[in-house]
């Protein structure tokens, strides 16, 4: 039979686990090494002092399968969701490390290994990229793995050279890719339409080779390393012979939750699959201590708890239904991550509390927003009326986009920064004798006076507008 998503996860760890990779377990979602990091976006990240050779462990290879979160920060999947074949929020990211041990001759037929004799993937539905420059990746591909040349691309520094930084560890990477067939729609790696979902990108191989210094000069790296990472759902549906992350067991079967609680039974319905798509980052936040807030991490995490609440309402859901659907979610990860299991009650809870507190402003927001469209001249949402949705209704900026994009109408940014100005300046002003009153407070309770506040939440939505 197929394989199911669990025996895939622990497939790959085993696969490594017997080429002397250590198993080590995902860590949280809240990155504890790096504040500048909004989420674990990627395996690696908890692996980023040994690459860096800060940090020495007892082992020199490991395997994981990393809980990951896109959306906000660098790499920002949240505007694709709903959109690709794809793209989550969340995603597992299967991954093997050498730190400094084995380098591209072994990840790559450790990869394609894996890939065609323990998983049985026909050859030729895999191409493979390579950094322009890199001769030594490319021969080992076509001479020593046998891929033919013309399923070999060599591309620019955009998709295939990685760094962690202005500075510091870098290299070439190699991706993987499969190709579903043409009766999806797209084109190969580097073709003008390969963002389509036909050859999809499953695994990506960094080959961590320089240093770049503060001058731009890429300095050799004496023991060079391997970062990898598979999308655990795009594997899934490579191997279950469907052509969508959604139509694989794991968000099947929340789907079907999803659809009994709301009453919607066309399991490929968008909304329903945002839903499904959003109760996975929204939980395994929630999970590892973030809140819904106005400001930083908690503020996205309440944008995609929003984001779904207001599908459900597109859905035509009227009770609080988010929350119910962890229940179906620890059915499916509970016992690869026993933690969910264990919280499953208090991130139920975090999560109603959310959707109470936007159920009550939602609907009427919704009637606004929904005029507002209808009397519309052109194809730009006015900045009074995003604005006025995100201060009185608690619209973040990014929903009333999503709900634009749908009406294939955009947003006037430009008009909500300055309605966002006016109403900051007229807050200054009123707020003169409170700040001074909490100064005064402050100072008598001997609390350390750092200064206000107040402009975070505008900062976090503008940032995440700017980027
Ligand atoms: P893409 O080009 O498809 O956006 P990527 O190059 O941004 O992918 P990487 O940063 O190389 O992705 O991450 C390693 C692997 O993780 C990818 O090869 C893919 O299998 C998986 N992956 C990346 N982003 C997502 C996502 N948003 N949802 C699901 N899987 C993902
Ligand atoms: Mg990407
Ligand atoms: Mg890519
Ligand atoms: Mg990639």
């Amino acid at each position: 039979g197929l394989m199911k998503s669990n025996e895939i996860r622990q497939s790959f760890l085993n696969y490594f686990k017997s080429r002397g990779h250590e198993v080590v377990p995902s860590s949280s979602l809240v990155p504890g090494n790096d504040p500048t990091l909004l989420f674990t976006n990627a395996g690696m990240v908890q692996f980023k002092d040994l690459f860096l050779g800060s940090e020495v462990r007892s082992y020199q290879r490991a395997v994981s399968s990393q809980r990951c979160v896109r959306a906000g920060g660098k790499h920002n999947d949240l505007e694709n969701v709903g959109y690709t074949a794809r793209h989550h929020t969340f995603f597992e990211m299967l991954g093997n490390f050498s730190f400094g041990d084995y380098f591209k001759e072994d990840a790559i037929s450790y990869a394609w290994e894996f890939l065609t004799e323990v998983l049985r993937l026909p050859k030729d539905k895999l191409w493979v990229t390579v950094y322009r420059d890199d001769d030594e990746a490319a021969a080992i591909w076509t001479d020593q793995i046998g891929v033919p040349v013309d399923r070999v691309v060599r591309l620019g520094e955009s998709s295939n050279f990685w760094q962690m930084g202005d500075t510091g560890p870098c290299g070439p990477c190699s991706e993987i890719f499969y190709d579903h067939g043409p009766e999806v729609a797209g084109g190969p790696p580097g073709s003008p339409d390969e963002d389509g979902d036909r050859y999809i990108e499953i695994w990506n191989l960094v080959f961590m080779q320089f240093d770049r210094q503060t001058s731009g000069e890429l300095v050799p790296l004496p023991k060079p390393s391997v970062d990898t990472g598979m999308g655990l759902e795009r594997l899934a549906a490579v191997l279950q012979h469907v052509h969508s992350n959604y139509e694989i067991d794991l968000f099947q079967n929340l789907l079907n939750a999803a659809a009994t609680i709301t009453g919607v039974s066309d399991t490929a319905n968008t909304s329903l699959r945002v839903i499904a798509d959003h109760i996975r980052s929204c939980a395994f936040l929630v999970l590892d201590g973030v809140t819904p807030s106005n400001e930083g991490r908690g503020y996205v995490l309440r944008r995609i708890i929003r984001r779904a609440v207001r599908h459900g309402y597109q859905l035509g859901v009227t009770d609080l239904f988010f929350y119910r659907l962890v229940d179906a979610l620890v059915k499916e990860m509970g016992d690869a991550y026993a933690d969910l299991k264990k919280d499953q009650s208090r991130v139920e809870k975090v999560l109603k509390e959310e959707e109470q507190q936007f159920a009550r402003t939602l609907e009427n927001g919704m009637q606004i927003l929904e005029q507002a469209i209808k009397q519309l001249n052109g194809h730009v949402l006015s900045g009074d009326t995003v604005f006025r949705l995100y201060d009185t209704y608690g619209f973040p900026v990014d929903l009333t986009a999503d709900v634009a994009r749908e009406h294939h109408l955009t947003l006037d940014m430009d008009g909500f920064e300055r309605a966002m100005n006016v109403q900051r300046e007229q807050a200054r002003a009123a707020s003169q004798f409170n700040a001074v009153e909490k100064l005064a407070i402050d100072v008598a309770d001997g609390t350390e006076f750092v200064g206000y506040d107040t402009l975070n939440k505008d900062a976090t939505v503008l940032a995440i507008y700017q980027q």
